[in-house]
């Protein structure tokens, strides 16, 4: 009889449903310890908390025996285990997270037993897919990666060549709704008995953590998973390109599918939700534009293989780069929304009440915020992993560290993700609420993002100057007279002064 442990973050019926129950067991441990680590999101451990019950149902209705531990620690439940069954060879599909496989491989030894590692056959791409693309290249960009990755599945190709004659229609991507746009309805799901009870011993184990457990709205089953993927199909992937960009006040999913939680622990894999997707947009009754299922399908096949990569190659110094030396400790507002930016205000509260922003709030609000003022890089990834219901380290360290604080030299992206006060007031329609003004840069009114934005290119510059695609704004703070540059630039210094006191 082999024995096989699945994580929380393996729940995936189809890997784990094709083993035969009369010569396979499962472990699965809900260890508290693992709960605590970061502090996570209460919305976060119920999800995984609540899955994880779900699946071991789901499992034995499919007539397999689980083992289903709880304790504190990994290693205490993996000691009962062995008790009961000594000298065991345990199975474990490739785990994501750095040096998960090494220090388990290290317990079970001294424990007795062996623990024997298999591939985890969810990913669209494979090692190898990844290591040979990447093989001499000085710089990894994703685009090159993904048009691969389109040849590799023939997905959106038209024999060699990419379908509308374009690899990418993100020009065609920055559409901002209207005031008064309807947006589609929400799925809400009931939670049952077993989501009940998790989300009560979640509140009452850990208590201290950050965010709410009400309104918890997050599929914890296979069927409600599917339930959410044909949700967005059918109401949302067709505007999902043209304002993938867009900001809107208390409008929190506009036209994203909230799958990433879903996607991330398993219920749902990359492959299935890709393939739905291409097939419901091969259908013409469903007006789907390329743009838009393109776009979807970069996402996926193109950055979340990318970033899963990146962090395999990468680790462990990814997670300590800091090639800016930002050391400016996380301001309180990053934990209380209390703040009078209204963008960063209105992205906090949100993730606090639901453990979700969707990109752009996470990249060019929350994280832009992050690097303009020069916050250490690890100070706002573990923020970013304490809040999110969708972070797991593998897919928070890359996003962090590479993409939005181009903490790792130059890493993967040719110049950093930064915009001013001018670029989120284009967005979105936080800034007509909002106590700043994103048309001025100096005066006790002046968008804290544009001072910020003008400083940041100011004392990097020497750093760009020779990147191709910084000329224009470093040219454009050249060009600015003197007086209006030492004007911004005290204004910035003013910014950082409130930052350091909380009064922003
Ligand atoms: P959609 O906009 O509907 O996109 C579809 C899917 O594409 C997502 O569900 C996700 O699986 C995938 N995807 C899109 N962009 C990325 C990306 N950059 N990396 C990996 N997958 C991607 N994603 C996480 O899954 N967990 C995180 O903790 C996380 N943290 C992030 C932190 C920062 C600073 C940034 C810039 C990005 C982060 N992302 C993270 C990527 C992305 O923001 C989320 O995947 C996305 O917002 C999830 O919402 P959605 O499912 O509605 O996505
Ligand atoms: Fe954010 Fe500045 Fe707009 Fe206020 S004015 S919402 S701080 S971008």
């Amino acid at each position: 009889m082999q024995h096989i442990l699945i994580f929380g973050d393996q729940l995936n019926l189809e890997v784990f449903g094709a083993f035969n129950p009369d010569n396979t067991q499962f472990l699965m441990l809900e260890s508290t310890t693992r709960g605590r680590t970061y502090g996570f999101h209460k919305q976060k451990l119920a999800l995984v908390y609540a899955a994880m019950r779900h699946f071991r149902l789901e499992l034995e209705q499919s007539g397999f025996r689980v083992h289903y531990r709880s304790c504190e620690a990994f290693s205490d439940g993996l000691k009962a285990h062995f008790d009961e069954f000594p000298r065991l060879e345990l199975g474990l599909m490739q785990p994501s997270d750095f040096g998960m496989d090494s220090s388990l491989s290290e317990i079970v030894s001294q424990l007795g037993g062996t623990l024997e590692i298999f591939a985890n056959p969810l990913w669209l791409s494979t090692n190898t897919d990844f290591d040979a693309w990447a093989q001499g290249k000085k710089e990894w960009r994703m685009e090159f990666f993904y048009r691969q990755m389109r040849k590799k599945t023939g997905w959106l190709m038209d024999g060699q060549d990419p379908k509308g004659g374009a690899w990418n229609f993100d020009a065609d991507n920055r559409q901002v709704p209207k005031p008064g746009h309807q947006f589609p309805p929400k799925l809400e799901f009931t939670p049952d008995a077993i989501t009940l009870e998790a989300l009560d011993w979640v509140e009452g184990m850990f208590k201290a953590h950050p965010g709410s457990l009400e309104g918890f709205n997050w599929a914890v089953t296979r069927d409600q998973a599917l339930q959410a993927l044909t949700h967005f199909l059918e109401h949302r992937l067709a505007l999902f390109g043209p304002f993938e960009d867009a900001l809107v006040e208390g409008e929190d999913q506009l036209y994203h599918s909230l799958l990433s939680p879903a996607i991330n622990i398993g219920l749902l894999s990359a492959r299935e939700v890709c393939i739905a997707a291409l097939e419901f947009a091969a259908k013409p009754e469903n007006n789907v534009p390329l743009q838009s299922i393109e776009g979807f399908t970069r996402q996926i096949l193109g950055w979340r293989e990318f970033m899963h990569h990146v962090y395999r190659r990468q680790m462990p110094a990814l997670r300590l780069e800091n090639q800016l030396n930002a050391s400016r400790a996380l301001p309180d507002f990053y934990w209380t929304g209390k703040t009078k930016m209204r963008c960063i205000s209105s992205a906090v509260t949100q993730v606090l009440a639901t453990g979700h922003t969707h990109h752009i709030q996470r990249l060019m609000v929350l994280g832009n915020f992050a690097l303009l003022a020069g916050i250490s890089p690890q100070a706002i990834n573990d923020w970013f992993l304490t809040l999110y219901v969708d972070a797991f380290d593998w897919v928070v360290t890359p996003n962090v560290i590479g993409m939005s604080q181009y903490a790792n030299a130059g890493g993967f992206t040719s110049k950093p993700y930064i915009a001013g006060g001018a670029y989120i007031s284009r967005m979105s329609n936080h800034c007509k609420t909002c106590a700043f003004n994103p048309k001025l840069t100096t005066g006790v009114t002046a968008c804290p993002f544009s001072s910020l934005y003008w400083d940041f290119i100011d004392r990097h510059a020497a750093m760009f100057k020779n990147n191709p695609r910084m000329g224009i704004p470093i040219s454009n703070w050249n060009k600015r007279d003197p007086s209006e540059r030492t004007a911004i630039l005290e204004r910035n210094r003013e910014v950082l002064a409130l930052l350091e006191q909380n009064l922003l």
